[in-house]
């Protein structure tokens, strides 16, 4: 048993006494099984994984680490897993998933939302009240790590970033205290904990504004590889006059040739535009009208309702092993296209199954009163990478595809970089204003003096190495 001495056993026996088999103790039960993220290129092997279904739970689970020692790790889906993480040895890793009661106030348009839950949770529990949730692309993501993280999605341009939705939540401090955190009680911990990350307290229970939607006209539309020039310059030069009722992608995909891939794309490569645009139909078929003249080989663009909206990207439901990075663009003009296509297929041959281009601005660049840490995106456009690590050899070749997405961007890179895009360790620096980061510090400092939170958004700082790059 890695990290839990005898002089903590009877605490831990307490805390098995209370939990059962939701403490699941390294190499023994099923461990094996409750100790994997979504994202499997981590192989994460935590000393206990504790699955609480409580406040009380979590604050048990925090008095047996601090008396233990030991780190702990929390994670709703396992979605933000992976090098920027870092290794989970000897640590407590609280796993949320038990927690996922979402319940919706129709009056005052807002859910509360358990810590464990998803965007596709949310959104079928906002759906029958004509509401949604600002979720991202994909349906499995978890609430609380996404908008720990800032949080964009087909919804963003025109309601902007999801922490700014995050009227409130509840959280066990680790000293074990519980708190309501908003705009009046603990101001601090609302501002640092909406952007800021993880690294301050543990999020148990989040109050979400929704929005008013019932449908939108959504989907996607493809182009043999071929012609991703062409697609993708005309999109960008449609971005420039799209309303902010429209959010879409650009990208190039290079679908694997593997079974459960549907035949037709199987081993193929496409150029793909895809997003949502609000408001009537009629104008949303006239606003993408540019886009469909460049003659798709599939358009899969038409009214859906709003919970379909995390199904247009085709974001993998099921655990991979992926690795990612993305960037903020400012300035992204035709140049800066010319050079991302240049490392991507038909052009360059790379390991990345998407590489992808999103454009934001509208509300996502307008700073809002009251915002938290992370409360706009610093440029217009990002870009985006992610491929599969099956092996060592893939994983070598998607890094080095993801170095070369780096490099064909720098000369575009905004200043301030947006956390849930970055899958690869950065500086915090990268994040946050100067004065940000050192408030975002002194926030940490009081609440997590001894640093018992492992966030996966480490906030560095002198003195404290140890932080980042992580282990
Ligand atoms: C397939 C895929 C699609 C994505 N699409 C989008 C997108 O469209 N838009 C976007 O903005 N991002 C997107 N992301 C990034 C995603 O938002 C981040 O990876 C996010 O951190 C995942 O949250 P999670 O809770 O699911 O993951 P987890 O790995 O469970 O959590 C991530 C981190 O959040 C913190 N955390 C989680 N729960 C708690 C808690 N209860 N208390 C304290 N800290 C906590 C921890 O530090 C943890 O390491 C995507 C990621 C993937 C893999």
């Amino acid at each position: 048993m890695t990290g839990i001495g005898t002089r903590t056993a009877a605490t831990l026996l307490e805390l098995r006494a209370w939990l059962g088999e939701h403490v699941s103790i390294r190499g023994e039960g099923n461990w094996d099984q409750v100790r994997l993220a979504w994202n499997r290129v981590s192989d994460q092997r935590p000393a206990v994984v504790v699955q609480p279904s409580s406040a009380e739970e979590v604050v048990a689970a925090l008095s047996f680490a601090r008396g233990a020692g030991m780190q702990v790790a929390v994670q709703a889906t396992g979605h933000g897993a992976g090098a920027a993480l870092g290794n989970l040895d000897g640590q407590v890793l609280l796993q949320m998933s038990r927690m996922r009661q979402v319940v919706v106030d129709p009056g005052r348009r807002r859910a509360q939302v358990e810590a464990g839950a998803t965007w596709e949770e949310v959104a079928a529990a906002a759906a029958p009240h004509g509401l949604a949730g600002l979720g991202g692309s994909s349906p499995n993501v978890g609430v609380a790590g996404f908008v720990l993280g800032g949080g964009v999605g087909w919804l963003s341009r025109r309601y902007g970033l999801s922490a700014n939705a995050v009227a409130g939540f509840e959280a066990v401090l680790p000293d074990g205290r519980v708190v309501r955190a908003d705009r009046d009680t603990e101001p601090d911990l609302y501002w640092a904990v909406r952007g800021g990350g993880g690294a301050f307290a543990v999020i148990t229970r989040l109050d979400i504004d929704l929005v008013p939607l019932e449908s939108a006209y959504g989907g996607f539309m493809m182009w043999p590889v071929e012609r991703a020039a062409d697609v993708l310059h005309a999109w960008l030069e449609w971005t420039r006059g799209a309303s902010e009722d429209a959010t879409t992608s650009a990208r190039i995909m290079q679908f694997p040739p593997i079974p459960h891939v549907p035949e037709p794309l199987r081993g193929r490569s496409f150029a793909v535009i895809d997003g949502a645009i609000l408001g009537p139909e009629v104008d949303a078929r006239r606003a993408i009208e540019p886009i469909r003249a460049l003659g798709p080989v599939t358009d899969t663009f038409t009214t859906i309702p709003a919970p379909a909206l995390n199904g247009i990207h085709l974001d993998p439901e099921d655990p991979v092993p992926a690795i990612h990075d993305g960037f903020v663009l400012s300035r992204f003009n035709h140049d800066a296209l010319d050079s991302l296509l240049s490392v991507a297929p038909p052009i360059a041959r790379s390991a990345l199954l998407a590489t992808e281009v999103r454009h934001c601005g509208g509300a996502l660049s307008r700073p809002t009163f009251g915002q938290g840490a992370v409360g706009t995106i610093a440029g217009d456009y990002t870009v985006m990478g992610v491929g599969m690590a099956r092996s060592p050899e893939m994983a070598q070749a998607v890094e080095a595809s993801l170095d070369a997405l780096s490099q064909a961007t720098l000369p575009w890179r905004a200043e301030r970089q947006f956390p849930n895009f970055a899958g690869r360790p950065r500086p915090a620096e990268q994040f946050f204003t100067a004065a940000d980061l050192a408030r975002l510090r002194r926030v940490r400092a009081t609440y997590d003096p001894d640093q018992v939170l492992h966030s996966n958004r480490p906030l560095g700082s002198r003195g404290d190495e140890a932080d980042y790059p992580p282990s």
